[in-house]
Order: structure tokens, then C-alpha cells, then sequence
């Protein structure tokens, strides 16, 4: 799955949550979980150049310590041994997280990230949603 959208999906679960620690818990499980729907993941170039504005767009409208930015640092956080595995500082067997492993690594592919988009849209709204 594309980090932003895991992002954007982590913030979404913050914003439900409502507490920095069920947000941590529900973005780690929402990365298993969206790794293995089908899904399109960019280059590692691409990946980065989308998601550094949305995680800076989370932190400027929530804060850094919102349940909003924990949620969507913790969807993303198990892509961190993804992007250290694509740059050479671990090998690709040293790699933990269940949905990185095996021969199908990152879950079953598909040709479109329409899905995706709409999914991050849907997100972007629930969270520019104002809270009663
Ligand atoms: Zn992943």
C-alpha cells in the first residue's frame, strides 16, 4: 500500500481513537491489514516525495503529538524496515513485519491505485471533517 495512504488511514484511526496510544495500536494494525488487500506501491522515490507533505500536512493541522500524527506514524512505521531494506542498511531477510515476508512481499498487486486514491480521499475528508 502506498505510505501515504497508510498515513492518511493511521490519522483517520487517531481521529477516531481519540488517544495517542489506541492511535499507535490501530496504525500498526490497519498497515497489516491494508497490506493485504490488493494494492499498487510507487518507487521508493515516488513514495517518499508523497508522503513527507502528508505526514507535514498531519503535523501542521493536528500537531505532532495529536492522535491524529501517532496514528498515522504508526501506519507507517512498518515501512520503515521497508525503506531500510530498499536503501541496503538490512537485508531483505532481516525483515520483520508479517505482510513484509515471503514471496508475496507487500501483499497482492494490482495495476490501478484508484482504489487507493479514493480511500486516501475519503480519509482526507473524515479528518477535515470538524469534530462535534
Ligand atoms: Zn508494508
Amino acid at each position: 500500500m502506498i505510505a501515504a495512504v497508510h498515513a492518511v488511514v493511521g490519522a483517520s484511526i487517531g481521529k477516531f481513537a481519540g488517544d495517542s496510544k489506541s492511535a499507535v495500536m490501530g496504525g500498526v494494525a490497519s498497515h497489516l491489514l491494508m497490506d493485504l488487500l490488493p494494492h499498487r506501491d510507487f518507487d521508493a522515490k515516488t513514495e517518499a516525495l508523497l508522503l513527507a507533505p502528508t505526514m507535514g500536512m498531519i503535523a501542521w493541522k493536528f500537531g505532532l503529538t495529536s492522535p491524529e500524527f501517532v496514528g498515522a506514524f504508526g501506519a507507517i512505521s512498518p515501512d520503515l524496515e521497508n525503506a531500510a531494506s530498499r536503501v541496503g542498511i538490512i537485508p531483505q531477510e532481516a525483515m520483520r513485519f508479517p505482510t513484509h515476508l515471503g514471496e508475496d512481499k507487500h501483499g497482492p498487486k494490482t495495476e490501478s491505485a484508484l482504489p487507493q486514491g479514493i480511500l486516501a480521499a475519503v480519509c482526507v475528508a473524515f479528518l477535515l471533517w470538524p469534530r462535534k
